[in-house]
């Protein structure tokens, strides 16, 4: 089996909000919910940080004092213990790194900001398309089988094409969308739906 888990939400805290909380620029609280178009979204975040001159370095640390979700690591561990995980995350690694370093390194997924000389972000790169549903897809054509967890509306397609697929802490209206995928709310209900959807009793497609 590989465990495929998506980061935030899941593991840790969502970054962006966290990074408005702590910058205190409210302006950043902006999310995909408010502006649906992805690309608009992230020039008017990378435009913000711009206009306050604050440095990816500003951010990582801020990141870094998020740390991970109370009983994640733990969970990680346990996960860990019992197959291999990728992290598949619509995240940036710069963004990541100060938690992944506090999880242990485990295998990541995502995307790469473009950063200038001076440390400011000036861009950013998607790695693929639609990825998490591809990593997913390519690894069940490896013959592995699958079982994928996420929070959140982008996940609902790696949930779908995995071989089974668990929704963790997810809002209400994904909830009412998706009700084929069984909920969790906590670390050891997550734990205990992976060992059911290990053994085929949880299905996603
Ligand atoms: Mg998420």
């Amino acid at each position: 089996m590989i465990a495929c888990l998506d980061l935030e939400g899941v593991l840790v805290p969502e970054i962006w909000i966290n990074v408005a909380e702590r910058t205190g620029i409210e302006a950043l609280r902006r999310t995909t919910r408010d502006e649906p178009d992805y690309d608009k979204l992230m020039r008017y975040r990378l435009g913000i940080l711009d206009e306050k001159g604050i440095t990816l370095g500003q951010i990582q640390s801020v990141i870094e004092g998020m740390g991970p979700m109370p009983g994640a690591a733990g969970f990680l561990g346990w996960l860990r213990d019992r197959a291999q995980v990728v992290i598949l995350s619509d995240t940036f690694y710069q963004f990541a790194a100060p938690l992944m370093r506090q999880l242990g390194h485990p295998c990541l997924f995502c995307h790469t900001l473009e950063v200038d000389g001076q440390d400011r972000i000036v861009g950013y790169r998607l790695r693929i398309d639609d990825g998490k549903r591809r990593a997913v897809r390519a690894l069940r054509d490896l013959n592995f089988h699958v079982v994928a967890a996420g929070d959140s509306y982008n996940d609902t397609s790696m949930l779908g094409e995995a071989n089974g697929g668990i929704l963790f802490r997810p809002p209400a209206n994904v909830i009412a969308e998706f009700p084929q995928y069984p909920v969790t709310t906590t670390y050891d209900e997550l734990r205990t739906a992976f060992v059911q959807a290990s053994q085929g009793e949880i299905r996603g497609d």
